[in-house]
């Protein structure tokens, strides 16, 4: 798997927002929830988490929608309504981007896997940590530890 070298540009599909990306992934994931299965009209969502720091809107102007707070705040493009990435308190200082959105998807490959207790019986994903709901705080640092370690395999 070839590593992105940011920055990393991404734009929706009719490309009225675009955004930039100075940083790479902390992790990658995949979420096979019910709401995720809907907002994306698919299987399931991927994400890559990255450092809010690195994360710079550079045209147009996304708007809340799908789900709004208090857990999480879904963006989207006001003009074509992609998903485009969400913003969750609990995770701080970090922001959960649609990689697909990215000129160069190729890499996006999901580390870990949420909710698959919602997964569709035929998804099969490459993650290395598959979870029945969503992974408890706690884990997170040695997930991001084992990501750091795998970083070669998954981006
Ligand atoms: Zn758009
Ligand atoms: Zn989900």
């Amino acid at each position: 798997m070839n590593s992105p070298h940011p920055p990393l540009i991404g734009t929706c599909r009719c490309g009225d927002v675009r955004f930039e990306v100075s940083a790479p992934p902390v992790i990658t994931a995949a979420c096979h929830c019910r709401g995720c299965q809907r907002m994306t009209s698919s299987a399931y969502s991927l994400s890559a988490i990255f450092p809010e720091s690195a994360f710079t809107i550079t045209a147009g102007d996304p708007v809340k929608r799908g789900l709004q707070g208090p857990d999480l705040d879904h963006f989207f493009c006001p003009s074509c309504k992609t998903w485009m990435f969400t913003r969750i308190p609990a995770l701080e200082g970090l922001i959960n981007v649609r990689p697909t959105l990215l000129e160069d998807p190729a890499w996006t490959r999901p580390f870990m896997e949420t909710m698959t207790s919602e997964k569709l019986s035929w998804v099969e994903t490459p993650a290395r940590h598959s979870f029945d709901g969503f992974p408890p705080p706690e884990d997170f640092p040695s997930l991001l530890e084992d990501f750091a370690r795998h970083r070669d395999e998954y981006q």
